[in-house]
């Protein structure tokens, strides 16, 4: 990849705040410098919203509320669709832009960027199909007319390890809906979020529907907001730790939230699994982004009589792999997102093994520029290891042997998280039932993936509150009225 067209990429995102249809600079002129992972370089700099800024989207999104619920749900799914066909048409030069912010291998970031397109062509079939009800009384005196409105104006914020997807995943159903937006990026990454709404200006998206602050002061421009009484909805992806602290300020106003949080994955493989697909599934599970996703598997729990062989097998795979800038077109795995990031997981690996835990490949940082680390697989890790309790986020396979159905569950289950549980079994019998006692929203049953735009995400315990993406999805934007009609024929 040449550094003429990596800087021609990153000089066609326009890098302001979009605040009511308006690209400004931000109060001050205040810029903040966005990082290449995989080189540590300054790729360009862009607006810093400050508080003030970030009352002026507020501002926006509540005056073009009124008007945009009254827009056609036609015009509304007309408005998505086109926005998706723009984004596969420039897939190429949005998965350079996102590998250069994010450092993801090129080819996962174009699969991030349909993904993404996907919840714009699942949400602008679902505009014209918001419905409501009409029902008799029990006691036949009375009529019921339900009706369901846009919620009205959503605080959206997202973070940096799908910088298109978990923006899409919000935007697709709050147009659908007919709700207006103060969307707030990562500041690691924004480069992609702020190409996304340039795509939906282009696709017609009316001035003030879609406002956009990037900030390096997300808790001062974003506290203020959902404090303000004005905004109807908050929706955030990123840790259970500020989750944590969005929902004790959301209390302030009662604001609806849906929550997005942190994952713990175990990964299950019995002894009769097809272990050829389950070590596949295992990578795919593990290495997808780097390891740096909600959904990662966390934890490998294998039955003792195939431990052994499942930890060498995935070891060899993890072995094989490629590491290297992901614009480089044999990359496999790219950089973590940040030096802190690394030395985090650098950290979890070094607690496991100074519990007894044993390294099969990998182990450590990888040297020179950008923030690499090797793929490793761990055996031995008790317990009380915090990598058996944290979320790892990188390219860590810690493998746990079990004896049985029971103590395999009760592994899964021991911990605050509940995003997702992945489940390798042949038997039909135990699939069921182990899917039915395993504490998570997601399962993946002898699959290692198992977002789609189609089904609905999310988690329970402390994953989240409130689902993302099927038809249940467009919900969260959705306030439902009842009006009592009394009977007088
Ligand atoms: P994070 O630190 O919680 O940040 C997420 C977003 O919140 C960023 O935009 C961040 O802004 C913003 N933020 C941080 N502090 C805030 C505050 N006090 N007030 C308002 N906004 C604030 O998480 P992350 O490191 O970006 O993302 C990784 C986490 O996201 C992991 O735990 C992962 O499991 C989770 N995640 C969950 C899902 C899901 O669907 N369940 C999907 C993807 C990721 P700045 O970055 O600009 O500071």
């Amino acid at each position: 990849m040449s550094a003429e067209r990596e800087s021609a990429v990153v000089a066609t995102v326009p890098r302001r705040l979009l605040i009511g249809g308006a690209w400004r600079d931000a109060a001050g002129g205040a810029t903040f410098g966005v990082e290449d992972p995989s080189t540590g370089r300054e790729l360009t700099r862009v607006a810093d919203a400050s508080p003030a800024d970030g009352l002026a989207a507020l501002d926006a999104a509540v005056a073009a509320q009124p008007g945009w619920a009254a827009t056609a749900p036609r015009e509304r799914g007309e408005i998505l669709r086109r926005a998706y066909e723009l984004l596969m048409a420039r897939q190429d030069d949005l998965a350079l832009l996102m590998t250069l912010e994010m450092g993801k291998p090129l080819a996962e970031a174009r699969g991030e960027i349909a993904y993404a397109a996907e919840f714009f062509r699942w949400f602008a079939e679902e505009a014209v199909r918001i419905d409501g009800g009409y029902a008799v009384a029990p006691d036949g005196r009375s009529r019921f007319l339900v009706m369901r409105q846009p919620v009205g104006p959503c605080l959206l914020i997202t973070p940096w390890n799908f910088p298109m997807a978990m923006g899409t995943r919000k935007i697709g159903p709050a147009i659908a809906a007919g709700c207006t937006m103060v969307m707030k990026p990562a500041d690691l990454t924004p480069l992609s979020m702020l190409a996304l709404a340039d795509i939906l200006r282009a696709a017609g998206l009316p001035a003030g529907v879609l406002n956009v602050v990037p900030t390096t002061s997300a808790g001062a421009v974003m506290e203020p907001l959902i404090r303000d009484g004005r905004a109807r909805k908050l929706s955030f992806t990123g840790s259970t730790q500020v989750g944590r602290i969005l929902l004790q300020q959301a209390a302030s106003t009662v604001l609806r939230t849906s929550m997005e949080l942190g994952g713990n994955a175990p990964f299950l493989v019995f002894a009769d699994s097809d272990l050829d697909a389950a070590v596949d599934a295992a990578m795919l599970a593990k290495m997808r982004n780097i390891g740096e996703a909600c959904t990662a598997a966390n934890r490998f729990y294998v039955q003792r009589e195939v431990a052994t062989e499942f930890a060498e097998r995935l070891a060899k795979r993890m072995a094989a792999l490629r590491v290297g800038r992901g614009t480089e077109t044999d990359s496999e795995v790219g950089p973590l997102i940040s030096a802190g990031a690394r030395n985090k997981v650098a950290g979890l690996v070094d607690d496991a093994v100074g519990r007894g835990g044993r390294v099969l490949v990998g182990g450590g940082p990888l040297p020179g520029a950008g923030y690499f680390f090797a793929p490793t697989v761990l055996t031995d890790v008790p317990a009380e290891a915090r990598l058996s309790t944290e979320e790892i986020f990188g390219p860590v396979a810690p493998i746990t042997p079990f004896d049985d159905e029971d103590q395999a569950v009760a592994l899964a289950n021991s911990t605050e998280f509940g995003l997702v549980s992945y489940l390798f079994t042949r038997d039909i019998d135990r699939a069921l039932r182990v899917s039915e006692r395993l504490e998570a929203g997601m399962v993946g049953l002898n699959a290692g993936i198992v977002s789609n735009p189609a089904a609905p995400f999310g988690g329970v315990k402390q994953s989240g509150l409130g689902r993302e993406g099927g038809r249940v999805g467009i919900e969260e934007y959705l306030e439902v009225k009842y009006v009592a009609i009394p009977a007088s024929w």
